[in-house]
């Protein structure tokens, strides 16, 4: 192709993009304008990636934080591609399956928190929070209870953009404009230690202040009434917080107290993140439904999941001997392609030790990031666990001891410092609450490739700061 033809096509893409492509959580109208990046990327190796213009960028963020083994590793297209060869669908209904599909159920199985032995399949998170809703539904009518359908989440916590799935997720942009939340959801306190209102708390006294409020909330609404508790390890699209000391635990005990369910939201938090395989072991949880995603498959294909309790499993077992087959299932549960693309990820994650390199690599950028700009008068706080991180900024730390205060929003400052960021050459995400930097780079992060994110970060709230403060 010569030059000329080669724009053409480009300017030709760029106006079907406009024109066709709707994109998700994208300012429709401002995209249509050209404010948005309209950046197509077109490759990807390690922890980089390159667009059409040729502009290669750390991915700090590994996409929506799934690219957990990182871009372009051969085995898992091999994999995949080995499989559509072989047989590139059948459905799992009725007691069918394909050889993956059984094999990486075995591999979860292995890998999960002991206990949680049985998993059901979707192809998003959302879905199979879905799933999870009904499912504690089914066991409460089997149990014959049926009152006991509440759900409760957390402000601030992500759990899909459904309809239901929408409403667990506690942030405003997902709720505003759709009429969510839906009953029989409910919310509850973020455990956000750095944001509280009560500046003399300590990290245990304010988790005993979670765990009071929402036995509060239980008695509310009458603990018959409440069904299970859904929460993230760490809290991830509400600002990468990770819960205060003796948080879990203080939860847990007036979870059992009612008899509801505990279901961990490990999307991101699974399979290494953390720097240990589950979230849910890392912080003494024991759940009865753990939900997957994204490092499942390290997006590869999309691939969700839910692991079921062996408790909770015999009761949806004599379910199905009072009612027959459980009337859920999706036409791509347990998809071959997806399932031959979990079984080579989770394996590549044990050969390359990426769940020790996400606990060394981890604590070393969380180290120098916190070396970096945590005396900085516009970073509040430089938090994290394993390879997730945020920097939340500030406006004035501690005004006049009275707490931080926090930026207008309409300043955009963590946008700001996440564009001055990507133009030294590093993706990061400004999270959607609050003027938060989030950092969750492909597991395989070296030492020197953090160095590079932490140079470049500091170098960007340089520049934000200069302008802001
Ligand atoms: N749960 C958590 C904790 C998530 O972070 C996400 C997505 N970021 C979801 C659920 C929803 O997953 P999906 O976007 O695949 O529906």
């Amino acid at each position: 192709m010569d030059d000329n033809s080669t724009r053409v096509n480009r300017d030709e893409l760029t106006a079907w993009d406009r024109d066709h492509f709707f994109h998700p959580s994208t300012h429709m109208a401002g995209h249509a304008r050209g404010d948005t990046a309209n950046r197509v990327v077109t490759g990807g190796s390690g922890v980089r990636i390159e667009d059409r213009d040729g502009k290669v960028s750390l991915d700090a963020f590994a996409g929506l934080y799934c690219v957990n083994v990182g871009y372009g590793q051969t085995k898992i297209a091999d994999a995949i591609a080995e499989q559509a060869h072989k047989l590139a669908y059948y459905h799992a209904y009725v007691g069918h399956g394909s050889e993956p599909a059984i094999k990486l159920s075995r591999m979860i199985a292995e890998r999960a928190p002991a206990g949680l032995n049985h998993v059901y399949y979707g192809l998003s998170g959302s879905d199979a929070n879905e799933t999870n809703i009904k499912l504690v539904w089914y066991a409460n009518n089997i149990l014959g209870r049926p009152e006991k359908k509440k759900i409760i989440s957390r402000w601030r916590g992500y759990h899909g953009s459904g309809i239901m799935t929408g409403s667990l997720t506690g942030l405003e942009l997902f709720h505003n404009a759709f009429d969510l939340p839906r009953a029989p959801i409910l919310h509850t306190d973020a455990p956000y230690y750095f944001r509280r209102t009560d500046r003399s708390l300590t990290e245990e006294a304010f988790s005993q202040l979670c765990a009071d409020n929402l036995e509060a909330l239980i008695l509310k609404e009458g603990p018959d009434t409440v069904a299970a508790f859904i929460g993230e390890p760490v809290l991830g699209t509400g600002g990468i917080v990770p819960p205060p000391q003796g948080y879990w635990q203080k939860i847990q005990r007036v979870l059992k107290k009612y008899d509801i369910l505990l279901i961990a939201d490990e999307v991101v938090t699974g399979f290494g993140r953390l720097g240990s395989m589950f979230g849910s072991a890392h912080y003494g949880m024991e759940p009865d439904l753990i939900t997957i995603a994204k490092g499942l498959t390290s997006a590869y294909t999309p691939l969700s999941g839910v692991i079921v309790a062996d408790g909770l499993w015999k009761v949806l077992e004599q379910g199905s001997d009072k009612l027959g087959p459980i009337g859920h299932g999706w036409t791509y549960s347990a998809h071959p392609l997806c399932a031959a693309a979990g079984v080579a990820n989770l394996e590549l994650i044990d050969e390359l030790g990426l769940v020790d390199n996400a606990r060394d690599v981890g604590a070393y950028f969380r180290q120098s990031l916190a070396e970096a700009l945590g005396d900085h008068a516009m970073v509040g706080e430089v938090r994290g666990e394993g390879l997730l991180a945020a920097v939340e900024f500030v406006k004035d730390k501690d005004g006049s001891k009275g707490g931080p205060v926090f930026f207008d929003a309409a300043l955009k400052v963590g946008p700001q410092v996440a564009a001055s960021l990507l133009e030294r050459g590093v993706i990061a995400r400004a999270m959607p609450q609050g003027d938060i930097l989030g950092f969750a780079p492909p597991l395989c992060l070296t030492k020197a490739e953090s160095d590079e994110i932490v140079a470049a970060t500091k170098g960007a709230v340089e520049a934000i700061a200069a302008k802001v403060l």
